[in-house]
């Protein structure tokens, strides 16, 4: 994955590429009024505006649900597939192996993701396929009038008074364990730390997956369940102040030594992670996957950068795939000639 162009803004209504914030936008939304999707398009819209990144450089790619109608909301300038429920990561995955110089951006639900997908998703962990997938996370099938998904909490409640009593598939865990090399979790509510993250994992090579927890507002954000605005409002605990400074800025932030850390991503850009009341290493899996365990036994929501490696392999060095994307790559280069053909025919006889 990369974000290339290095032209400087020749305005402050354009950036960098000398495009205007129109160019990232995308239809008019149709998901309801206040429904925390809205705010992570919103969100997309801004990150790639302000990274200078081209939106036809961006393929979007979605399944079934809420969350998955999002894609027509921004970027309408991407290349784009929404496909049948739960399987964006194949197809992500398939055109990303077609095309690496694209950046790959799923929107995913939780039904999506932990149910009917789990399978297409954890496959996609285990190759860490470049590419940004959202998890627009709110415990229920919004699109089916509000049934409990794998991610709502034990003991969360739906408006009808029915109470959850199955565990939830925590996906910051599992793209931990699994392979993912970027894992963070945040809020819909939170604009400047989902906007840092959101721009770490554009800029990350590697897979990103961002569990963002995006109220409901038609179907679970009432007191009783874990996934409404109120309940983030007293229960996000974040780990750190998150600040991303692209590889095309100087540093000029003042903080004095020990109270950040720095990750520094593979195009340079720089992920600046401030120290709140408590020592936290992203880059430790075992840290990660303990401190996750520990908030939710406490009740308390952790978000920020949960994980970072930015020097794991990916899918496309695992399978050494040459600087050039298959796509473009001549004829004379993908079809071997008659005679190499007939040398395996003869060596399968
Ligand atoms: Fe958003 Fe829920 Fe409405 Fe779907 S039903 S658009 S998830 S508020």
């Amino acid at each position: 994955m990369s974000v290339t162009a290095a032209r400087r803004p020749a305005s402050e209504n354009v950036n960098r590429i000398g495009l205007e914030i129109a160019s990232y936008k995308g239809a008019k939304s149709t998901l309801c009024a206040g429904c925390g999707h809205n705010s992570i398009s919103q969100r997309i819209i801004e990150c790639f505006f302000e990274m200078g990144v081209a939106p036809w450089q961006v393929a979007k790619f979605s399944g079934i649900g809420c969350s998955s109608k999002s894609p027509a909301y921004f970027l309408s300038q991407a290349h784009g597939f929404n496909g049948v429920h739960g399987r964006a990561p194949a197809l992500g995955t398939g055109a990303i192996l077609a095309n690496h110089k694209l950046i790959g951006l799923v929107t995913s639900g939780d039904g999506d993701t932990a149910s009917i997908g789990l399978g297409n998703f954890m496959h996609m962990l285990r190759r860490n396929v470049p590419m940004v997938y959202i998890i627009e996370n709110n415990g229920v099938y919004g699109l089916t009038k509000g049934q409990f998904s794998a991610t709502a909490d034990v003991g969360s409640k739906l408006k009808t008074g029915v109470v959850n009593d199955l565990p939830p598939i925590d996906c910051c865990l599992m793209g931990i364990e699994l392979g993912a090399s970027l894992v963070a979790r945040s809020f819909s509510g939170d604009k400047n730390q989902l906007k840092a993250v959101l721009k770490a994992a554009i800029a990350h090579r590697g897979l990103s997956v961002l569990d963002v927890i995006s109220p409901c507002t038609t179907f679970n954000d009432h007191d009783g369940s874990t996934k409404s605005y109120s309940y983030m409002k007293e229960h996000d605990l974040p780990l750190h102040e998150l600040d991303f400074v692209p590889f095309f800025e100087e540093i000029e932030v003042d903080i004095a030594e020990g109270e950040v850390r720095e990750v520094e991503l593979h195009d340079g850009s720089k992920l600046r992670l401030k120290k709140l009341d408590r020592d936290y290493d992203p880059t430790s899996k075992l840290g990660a996957v303990q401190a996750i365990h520990q908030a939710a036994e406490r009740g308390e929501v952790l978000t920020g950068i949960l994980y970072v490696n930015s020097s794991a392999r990916t899918l496309i060095d695992m399978l050494n795939l040459g600087d050039e994307p298959l796509s473009t790559l001549p004829e004379s280069k993908v079809r071997p000639p008659k005679e190499a053909l007939d040398q395996i025919m003869e060596e399968l006889r």
